[in-house]
């Protein structure tokens, strides 16, 4: 069981680490960008998963903490590869974080500190913690565009939300959630989801990602589908900072 007090000793003594998973164009399989996900490497418990230290950090006021450390993990490592350039980076946020005009701001500079522009940044927000307060999010994440940087509406399809206040958000992008993906080759609903989900974005003119990719048959038939990115397993696993910047010099899948 992870406690605060783990938590606060492990932003203390550097315990967390970012990897970055590559995302890539279902057209032409070209890198489009990178998923940055935090990792904690505990001395006692080993490598605990964000699923089991995110929801406390949430709880307990320490996820601004933890948001701040991956933009001072994953700022440097992406404006030195890929700065000035049309690849990007997505980073995970969460609606409990305090997310005011200082986050915004803080975001602005540091974006100029590593050489990043800010549409070279795509925030991930899932779809249930969006809508915990619509009218905050619709705030904040109208003031985040008006800055450039994108939105992403992540674990689309696990929610029961309310569609027509969904689409009311100012997102670029919609994430199917990864449960639909997976069972996507072998469940003809599953296929029928991920379909209606990524219609719904091209009816809004909203991109649309896949996550948890993890066949060819599976690439395929979003391609066939028309959905515009995927990232999962089959095509690259979370890598270290410097396995991705490697993996991107192949350029392509
Ligand atoms: P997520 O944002 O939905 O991230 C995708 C998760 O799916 C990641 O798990 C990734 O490793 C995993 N994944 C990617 N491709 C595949 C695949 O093909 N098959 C399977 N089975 N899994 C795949 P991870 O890294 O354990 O992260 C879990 C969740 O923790 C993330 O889900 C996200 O909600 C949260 N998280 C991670 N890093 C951060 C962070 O820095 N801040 C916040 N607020 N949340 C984070
Ligand atoms: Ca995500
Ligand atoms: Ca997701």
């Amino acid at each position: 069981m992870v406690t605060p007090a783990d938590i606060r000793k492990g932003l203390e003594d550097d315990q967390f680490y970012a990897q970055y998973q590559p995302k890539i164009s279902c057209v032409n399989g070209a890198l489009v960008g990178f998923e940055a996900l935090m990792r904690w490497n505990h001395p006692d418990h080993g490598l605990v998963p964000p699923d089991s230290f995110i929801g406390c950090a949430e709880n307990s006021g320490l996820i601004d903490d933890l948001t701040q450390k991956m933009f001072d993990l994953s700022f440097d490592w992406f404006g030195q590869h890929f700065g000035q350039s049309p690849i990007r980076l997505s980073i995970n946020i969460s609606a409990r974080s305090r997310l005011d005009d200082g986050f915004i701001d803080n975001i602005s500079q540091r974006c100029k500190r590593c050489g990043l522009t800010p549409g070279q940044l795509i925030f991930e927000l899932t779809e249930t913690s969006a809508m915990e307060d619509p009218v905050a999010s619709l705030d904040l994440l109208t003031r985040m565009r008006m800055k450039g940087m994108h939105l992403s509406i992540d674990d689309l399809g696990t929610g029961f939300s309310s569609l027509l206040q969904l689409v009311r958000l100012p997102f670029s992008e919609l994430k199917v959630d990864k449960s639909f993906v997976m069972t996507a080759a072998n469940s003809s609903e599953s296929r029928q989801v991920v379909q209606a989900i990524v219609g719904l974005g091209r009816s809004l003119g909203i991109q649309s990602t896949a996550e948890g990719v993890e066949d060819e048959d599976t690439l395929r038939f979003l391609r066939d589908i028309g959905c515009n990115f995927a990232q999962g397993f089959h095509i690259a696993r979370p890598l270290s900072a410097e396995d991705a910047a490697q993996w991107s010099s192949k350029g392509v899948y």
